[in-house]
């Protein structure tokens, strides 16, 4: 196990990210769960588990910050974070696609949404539509495909410099 995972944490009967996140290579979509795994138990495949899934560590197993509530069989979503552009992401189980509206998770995640010099936003995969937080902000891009990027813009406006954000085809 990496030496970043918070002491005392391991994914324990959690196979959530086996559900939410979409694995390319194995055709695998978002949402739902990936034929080698063993539900609660853990991967079938484990040796042979595509790089995606070698390298995705959730924040709860590293993000000290983050108490017990925020293990994905409790919170019902997981969550990344793309440190170099300051972006948490939020993949919900389409079981419980609102789960990270309440709290104690919104006003955190609302928080994470306050603009930064690199970013610093939000993108919420709640079920099949794709959201970003910024700031007071959400916008809605509707259902994204993978082979889509979340674009980023400052657009001039009455009041001044606005930040939108939409998708847009090919992979940056
Ligand atoms: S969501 Fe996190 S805790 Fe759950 S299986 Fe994946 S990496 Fe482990
Ligand atoms: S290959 Fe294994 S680790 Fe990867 S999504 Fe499927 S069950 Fe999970």
């Amino acid at each position: 196990m990496p030496s970043d995972i918070v002491p005392g944490r391991s994914c324990g009967n959690c196979t959530l990210c086996c559900k939410v996140l979409s694995i390319p290579e194995l055709q695998k979509p978002r949402g739902a769960v990936c034929v080698h795994c063993d539900w609660r138990k853990g991967c079938k495949t484990y040796a042979q588990r595509p790089m995606p899934c070698r390298a995705f560590d959730c924040s709860y197993l590293l993000s000290p910050g983050l108490g017990e509530e925020w293990k994905p069989t409790t919170s019902h979503f997981v969550l990344g974070y793309v440190a170099e552009a300051d972006i948490v992401l939020v993949f919900t189980d389409p079981d419980h696609a609102h789960a990270w509206r309440q709290e104690p998770y919104y006003s955190r995640i609302k928080r994470w949404a306050a603009p930064s010099d690199i970013g610093g936003y939000v993108v919420v995969w709640e079920s099949a539509r794709t959201l970003v937080l910024s700031g007071a902000d959400e916008f809605d891009l509707g259902e994204l495909r993978d082979d889509q990027t979340i674009v980023r813009e400052e657009q001039p406006g009455p009041a001044g410099k606005k930040v939108v954000f939409y998708a847009a085809d090919g992979r940056t």
